[in-house]
């Protein structure tokens, strides 16, 4: 039995996971933005308190545990979130801070680049050769497999899609950047940009942004936000099509909970713009298998090349 840690910007998920992928028992909490303050500490408390949980759960001890994997969002180096905006974290030794109180091998890293391997070991990438993940929920993270490899630069894990720029001198991104697709095409943006323009509290919860956007289809205000995003999202897409020419687009992160609000009419303006330079390979769009699990299991699948990062 393994542990599986997914940490997203706004969320904490825990899983037990078997040899199979499988999640035998799950724990999760959400994050608010005074846990943003002193970030370290409140991730080590909660994910202390969760596995703790997730253990009680099953009736099993550490000493049960092969492995304890972490995926976090932002760059990852060496067992060190060495920066991830949306969390506040900087230079964070993670794993050295786990391994004060867990004698288990821990490993950390990127939450797309889990997500993505949990995919194509488990989930809808299976049998492609070239694809791309996306994982988008608070940012935006990127995986991509090439003659079925995942793609990985030398110096870090690399494939930062969601911080293209794609308007000049647009939106502000968590990054300091102007413009990102992270800016426009984030989960956490739709929320932020659907809580101002409609007047609601900052503070809604995905699940209530999902309701608010279902129940209120005609209204105006609602019709432009998704129009403005469907907009932003297609020209996203269309650059990473354009470059990786991939056969499939796997979408995981919480945008798995709004497949009817976006994904049809933002493949839609694909096929109807020309936005897509080879339009004879189309790629497939879907959602990703695993919805938000992808993280919590691909945490757990330790792939060759991750001691060169880690
Ligand atoms: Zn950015």
């Amino acid at each position: 039995m393994k542990i599986g840690i997914d940490i997203g910007g706004s969320h904490i998920g825990i899983g037990l996971v078997n040899n199979t992928g499988d999640i035998l028992a799950k724990k999760e909490l959400n994050l608010v933005e005074e846990d943003k303050i002193d970030a370290n500490n409140k991730i080590i408390s909660y994910i202390n308190k969760l596995i703790s949980k997730v253990l009680e759960t099953k009736d099993a001890k550490i000493e049960d545990i092969e492995l304890i994997g972490i995926a976090s969002p932002g760059v990852i180096k060496k067992g060190v979130i060495v920066k991830a905006d949306n969390l506040k974290l900087n230079k964070f030794n993670i794993v050295g801070e786990l391994k004060k109180k867990y004698n288990v091998p821990i490993y950390l890293d990127n939450d797309a680049k889990c997500a993505a391997i949990a995919e194509k070991e488990y989930g809808n990438l299976k049998g492609y050769v070239d694809s791309v993940f996306l994982c988008i929920g608070t940012g935006i993270g990127g995986a991509v497999f090439w003659d079925g490899h995942l793609l990985e630069s030398a110096r870090s894990p690399g494939f930062e899609l969601g911080h293209m720029t794609i308007d000049i001198g647009g939106r502000k991104c968590s990054c300091g950047n102007n413009g990102c697709f992270e800016a426009y095409s984030s989960i956490g943006n739709l929320r932020k940009i659907v809580a101002e323009r409609m007047g609601l509290d900052k503070s809604i919860t995905g699940k209530q942004l999902v309701e608010i956007l279902k129940n209120n289809k005609n209204n105006v205000i609602v019709g432009n936000i998704l129009d403005e995003y469907i907009r932003h999202f297609a020209v996203g897409l269309a650059n990473i099509i354009n470059i990786f020419e991939p056969e499939i687009i796997v979408l995981g992160g919480s945008i798995v909970y709004y497949e009817d609000i976006i994904i049809d009419k933002t493949k839609e303006l694909l096929r109807k713009s020309s936005l897509i330079f080879n339009e004879d390979i189309f790629p497939k769009i879907s959602m990703a298998k695993l919805k938000n699990d992808a993280g919590i299991v691909g945490a757990t699948i330790i792939r060759k090349t991750l001691n060169k990062l880690t």
